[in-house]
């Protein structure tokens, strides 16, 4: 029997009803403008700072070290660009890896193109780990900022933060992770991890979507990116959008009072999906490691077909995954993030990203493993160059 199977949590994650129950009075009856100086107004500036306080304490850090911004895209490109332009004159290179979301990279590129700045992209291992020694070795006199991602969103990959963020302290340098796929999922914590920047996104974690933060450790002040009415302590304008930080909030305090459990139930439903996969499918290998990895993602790569055709086949029996990150997918290129753990063209082509969340069962992986097998083979057949 035909079933929907939502696979694509990294992608986005549906509103949890915690999360929607309370952002409903901030849409009618408690539609405040935070900045109004009547008590109407002050209510919801309020109820933001509540918001705001929640979120710290999810993090581990201090309730004005927490900016909300329109998601995880803005969150980054404020980190990058807000270093650059305090730091700038102090050293003008930054340290990445060749596999971050194109948030950061595309930012960087940026930098390096019109401001002047060196970047050094880390290769990473097989696995998708960036080596801390890697990034020790890497941090020149002139370097002000390291920026590495706390997971990888194509191939699940958590990184050594905590070494990475140590090293970074004692050089001198500043720290940034996009923690967009980390955050509601494995435990985050801004000291532990030895974080100056960190940023996140509300609709990874059933927050709702075009609301992020971007966490500043204090006492770093970065200049603005948004320019306006100096709202968030004249960081970041524009009215506040208080009912996605009310959900945000919400969300957040939701996944962080289930994470050890759910991550136990994902992982488990996970590695039956991956294991039952490499069995069941001659010729397929995950891609990302076994340990260290975001507890709902299952990736990997089928030799002999391509990875859009395998989505095509899945949707049209009600499996809805991806191949690399959905940002991505509108490109033919294979994923930077599958050549930069040194797959070659053909073989980064075949794959394919399921991403377990909330609403998955035993049942949806059991469906999975029922069809697709069937459906890789079937595209094989079609195959010229597949020969069993
Ligand atoms: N960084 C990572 C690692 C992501 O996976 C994503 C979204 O896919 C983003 C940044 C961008 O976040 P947003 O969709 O909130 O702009």
């Amino acid at each position: 029997m035909k079933r929907n199977v939502y696979a694509d949590h990294a992608a986005t994650t549906a509103l949890s009803d915690t999360a929607l129950n309370a952002m409903l009075p901030y849409f009618q009856e408690k539609f405040g403008n935070p900045s109004s100086l009547y008590g109407f107004g002050q209510a919801a500036k309020a109820d933001l700072d509540a918001a705001r306080a929640e979120v710290a304490a999810c993090l581990g850090a201090k309730p004005d070290e927490i900016f909300f911004t329109s998601g995880g895209t803005e969150a980054d490109n404020w980190a990058l660009r807000g270093v650059a332009e305090a730091r700038g004159g102090k050293g003008r290179h930054i340290i990445t890896s060749t596999i971050e979301h194109h948030a950061i990279l595309h930012t960087l590129r940026y930098l390096e193109k019109y401001e002047g700045f060196q970047v050094t992209y880390l290769g990473v291992d097989s696995e998708g780990f960036v080596n801390p020694a890697d990034v020790k070795a890497a941090i020149r006199p002139d370097t002000i900022l390291i920026s590495i991602m706390s997971a990888n969103n194509e191939i699940g990959t958590i990184e050594p933060v905590t070494e990475i963020g140590a090293i970074a302290r004692e050089a001198g340098v500043l720290f940034h992770t996009d923690a967009v796929q980390a955050v509601g999922h494995i435990p985050v914590n801004v000291d532990r991890w030895n974080v100056d920047l960190l940023s996140l996104s509300g609709h990874k974690f059933h927050g709702p979507r075009g609301v992020g933060v971007l966490y500043v450790r204090k006492p770093l002040r970065l200049p603005p990116l948004i320019h306006g009415g100096g709202q968030e302590k004249g960081r970041r304008s524009g009215t506040e959008n208080v009912a996605g930080a009310v959900g945000l909030a919400a969300a957040l305090k939701e996944a962080a009072a289930h994470l050890d459990g759910e991550g136990a139930r994902l992982t488990a439903l996970r590695d039956r999906l991956m294991d039952g996969l490499l069995s069941a499918v001659p010729r397929c290998k995950i891609t990302g490691p076994r340990e260290n990895r975001l507890p709902g993602t299952a990736s990997l790569v089928f030799e002999c077909v391509e990875g859009e055709s395998i989505l095509l086949r899945l949707d049209a029996m009600g499996i809805q995954s991806s191949s690399g990150s959905a940002c991505s997918s509108a490109s033919l290129d294979p994923s930077h993030v599958l050549l930069g753990i040194g797959l070659p063209h053909e073989i980064a082509h075949g794959s394919v990203r399921l991403s377990l969340g909330r609403e998955n069962t035993g049942e949806d992986v059991d469906y999975m493993l029922k069809v697709i097998p069937e459906v890789i083979a079937g595209l094989r057949a079609m195959s010229p160059i597949w020969e069993d």
